[in-house]
């Protein structure tokens, strides 16, 4: 079902004049014979090349017709400008339905595209804006190449007054197309604003500026200008990640279950036989339970199961347990500790991610914690 195709735009994206001025420029430095201490006139510089993959989302989502790949990528006016595109429409559907087989499908795709082709610059995904943090997340971890992965979508349908598709494909494209971006891994562009992927998550279910890092903030902003980075990522991540795709042919399942007052054992032992190989349990502050949850997470780790905790607050970081682990102890505890791990600074849905793959990997407990500390 896939299909690449190149969008109708100019491969020489210049105004007429300027084209024209390079061409009497090259002609006279032909005539006059340009060498070495002579001043060259500016050789006319290719646009950098970045390929849309569509998947869908309320950026495609028009009333009586959902807009193709190459729609998506038509948006915004001048934007041939900044790069020679091409696109290729993934699947054309709400971010929710797209499945964990789809996020294998798209990672492989995609480091397909960059192993094939050494010269294209960047790679835009345009999607649905309620899981992004998700796939985007995915996505860091998963292709393994120095050159971004910019996902976007927009908050208004093309169908509203005040669509801002436009606009957000205009400022992912730039930032794919910059040269500064190589080695960011996957960011999220929205509003004008670069978040890695790592800490983004969408904050208000309608308001235009939903992505947010908490408290670390953006990485960078896509002003009229340039594009502008004012940090980036020190974690390991795509070019640097161990995760390789193409041996992976499933992900385990992995849940999520909430802490909240008086929350029950038996959800927690009810994922476990439900075929869950690893729980994250979104614990309120620094690692609080509640309920019965301690109970069923002991019955659950005895049965094998991984059970991370990552907090629930929204921000700030769990740090693994101080206690004695040199005293020897019996089977079963060792066991257990095994199967204890926390999320560090990673969000629930972040860290249920990581846990995916990383038992599509390995079924060391101190290798899985290990990577909750790299990533
Ligand atoms: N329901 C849409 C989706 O995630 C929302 C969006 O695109 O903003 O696909």
């Amino acid at each position: 079902m896939l299909s690449t195709r190149r969008v109708g735009i100019s491969r020489d994206p210049r105004p007429t004049a300027r084209r024209g001025g390079v061409f009497v420029a090259l002609v006279a430095a032909a005539v006059l014979g340009a060498g070495p201490g002579r001043v060259r006139p500016a050789a006319a510089q290719p646009s950098p090349r970045v390929h849309v993959v569509a998947t869908g989302g309320t950026i495609s989502n028009r009333e009586g017709g959902r807009l193709s790949a190459a729609e998506v990528a038509s948006l915004a006016p001048g934007i041939e400008r900044y790069a020679q595109l091409s696109t290729e429409q993934f699947s054309n559907t709400a971010s929710g339905a797209l499945t964990v087989a789809q996020y294998l499908a798209l990672a492989k795709r995609l480091n397909a595209l960059y192993r094939d082709d050494p010269g294209l610059a960047g790679i835009v995904v345009a999607m649905g804006t309620d899981t992004m943090e998700e796939l985007a997340w995915f996505l860091h971890l998963t292709v393994r190449d120095p050159r971004p992965v910019v996902v976007v979508g927009s908050m208004r349908n093309p169908s509203q007054v005040g669509f801002e598709g436009p606009a957000n494909i205009l400022a992912a494209v730039r930032v794919a197309a910059d040269p500064a971006a190589r080695g960011v891994g996957t960011v999220v562009v929205l509003n004008d604003e670069i978040h890695s992927a790592r800490e983004v998550a969408k904050t208000d279910a309608r308001r235009l500026q939903t992505f947010r890092a908490g408290e670390y903030g953006v990485l960078g902003v896509v002003d009229p200008d340039r594009v502008v980075w004012v940090r980036r990522p020190i974690q390991r991540h795509s070019a640097t990640s161990e995760f390789d795709v193409e041996r992976i042919d499933s992900l385990p399942r992995v849940d999520i279950l909430l802490t909240y007052q008086g929350a029950p054992a038996d959800l927690i032992t009810a994922a476990a036989s439900a075929g869950a190989s690893g729980i994250v349990v979104a614990v309120a502050g620094a690692g609080a339970m509640s309920g019965t949850q301690a109970a069923g997470v002991r019955e659950v780790r005895d049965r094998g199961v991984f059970v991370v905790t990552a907090t629930r607050t929204g921000s700030g970081r769990i740090s693994a347990g101080t206690a004695d682990r040199t005293a020897t102890t019996d089977a079963a505890t060792e066991r257990r500790r095994a199967h204890t791990l926390v999320a560090e600074d990673h969000a629930p849905l972040k860290a249920r991610l990581l846990l995916m793959l990383g038992l599509a990997t390995t079924r060391e407990g101190h290798e899985l914690q290990r990577m909750f500390r790299e990533y």
